[in-house]
């Protein structure tokens, strides 16, 4: 199927503008990344919800841009720390922390935290912001435990210390295929993405 509109993705995230970009092909539209248009938002995240934030970014991005829109807020949930860091993931360790300074952050946190205290999920919520404004939302979710230290290269964010149990690899160690096929992105991308094909026809 040819794409019939531009969707703007609204993330300045390359991990997950990659990810997205595989997970969405299916759907009519050119996908579009903010750098191509110019275009340099960062939206303070202040909403208290996945949900809330998503639909914050991508009304941002929608308003800048004029164009329909696609915004990713997601993050990870470890039981052991209350749900934290969730929202506050990618701001975790400081507002200028690599990623690999966010894992031993984390990773400190939980030092004296056994292994069958250390389950935690991703979390992925999509907002499409169509031209009418109405916006709908997709979530996608992915169980695992944190590892104690961090193993594999692939993915991005927290992925070396989040360990697939039934696979018995972190989520750093899969193919990108594999990530693609389980991740909370892959679920909420998946729902998105049968969104959006509906979209095209109306
Ligand atoms: P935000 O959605 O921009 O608030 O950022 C979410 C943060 O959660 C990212 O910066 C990562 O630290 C983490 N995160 C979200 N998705 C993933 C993933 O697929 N793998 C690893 N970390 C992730």
């Amino acid at each position: 199927m040819m794409p019939n509109t531009k969707l703007l993705i609204a993330t300045n995230n390359k991990g997950k503008l990659k990810e997205l970009r595989v997970l969405l092909s299916a759907a009519p539209y050119e996908l579009i990344a903010p750098s191509q248009i110019g275009l340099f938002l960062d939206v303070d995240e202040c909403a208290k919800t996945y949900a809330a934030n998503a639909r914050l970014k991508a009304l941002s991005f929608a308003k800048a841009s004029g164009m329909l829109t696609l915004a990713d807020d997601s993050g990870l949930e470890v039981d052991a720390l209350n749900k934290a860091p969730g929202i506050y993931s990618a701001r975790y360790a400081g507002p200028n922390a690599s990623d690999a300074e966010r894992v031993d952050y984390l990773l400190s946190k939980l030092k004296d935290v056994p292994v069958e205290k250390r389950s935690a999920r991703f979390v992925c919520v999509i907002a499409i912001i169509s031209p009418d404004e109405r916006v709908r939302l997709c979530s996608g979710r992915c169980r695992g435990i944190i590892t104690t230290s961090p193993q594999g290269t692939g993915g991005f964010g927290y992925d070396p210390i989040f360990l697939l149990p039934r696979l018995g690899k972190t989520m750093a160690e899969l193919s990108y295929d594999m990530k693609n096929r389980i991740s909370h992105r892959a679920r909420a991308a998946k729902r998105a993405s049968q969104l959006l094909q509906k979209l095209s026809f109306k």
